[in-house]
């Protein structure tokens, strides 16, 4: 896929931000609950290795399934039916029963863990102050959203948040018809808006696609994808404003 960089608004007025890993810190709140559900599981499975290893096993499956969905091989379904019982089935405890128990619980309980992202709560309230209106534009479930926006006290800043299920065709990030269904929401322009995330093709191919330049943030320092704005700390932001 060839990007197109767009050149940075004159004035910047809407700040669209992804919400898993860009604000809410998806991989230390999943890492915090699984740690809490290890005890229990562990015993059910009879598994007798550590949890660094069961969260590595974790860890692989949960990211390879993740680049299925994004090359758009499988679906978010099939994630959730796959991706425990495709760790413990690397980990020599296979049990899909078991497995499928244990996604649910996960996703009952993660919403109760709200780390954020370092620098969020100052990024927000810096460009709150400048009076730029701020947005969240997610690929995750509504009601998932919805609850991690909430609990973690992050909806006072947001004057919209769009989650890609809203779409009536269930349209997600890469795609330009969810940016011009986010931004049509408040009729916000896409000269005057930026895309702040950290996931390469959804947000920052498709934003940019969309004709919407787009921030980086890039928190392991791992792509090779000389875009030149790229931020390795979301505090970084505020050097564009
Ligand atoms: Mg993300």
């Amino acid at each position: 896929m060839i990007l197109r960089e767009n050149a940075w608004p004159k004035e910047v007025r809407d700040v669209y931000f992804d919400l898993d890993n860009t604000l809410w810190d998806h991989r230390k709140n999943a890492k915090l609950c699984l740690q809490d559900l290890f005890p229990e599981y562990k015993r059910k499975l009879h598994y007798s290795g550590d949890f660094d290893t069961f969260y590595l096993a974790y860890e692989r499956s949960n990211d390879f399934l993740w680049d299925e969905i994004a090359k758009g091989a499988i679906n978010k379904e099939s994630l959730r039916n796959r991706r425990f019982p495709e760790a413990l089935d690397a980990l020599e405890v296979p049990n899909y029963k078991i497995g499928i128990e244990l996604e649910q619980a996960f996703l009952d309980n993660i919403i109760q863990y709200n780390e954020l992202i370092e620098g969020s709560l100052d990024v927000l309230n810096f460009l709150s102050q400048k009076k730029l209106k701020l947005h969240i534009l997610s690929n995750g479930f509504v009601e998932v959203t919805s609850r991690k926006v909430e609990n973690s006290a992050l909806s006072p800043y947001f004057a919209s948040i769009t989650s890609a299920d809203e779409h009536p065709k269930n349209i997600r990030k890469p795609h330009p018809e969810i940016f011009e269904f986010a931004l049509k929401k408040t009729g916000a322009n896409k000269q005057h808006s930026i895309m702040v995330g950290d996931d390469w093709l959804a947000d920052i191919v498709g934003s940019e696609d969309f004709g919407m330049a787009s921030v980086f943030l890039d928190i392991p320092n791992a792509s090779n994808k000389n875009f030149s704005r790229t931020i390795t700390r979301l505090l970084d932001l505020l050097l564009y404003f």
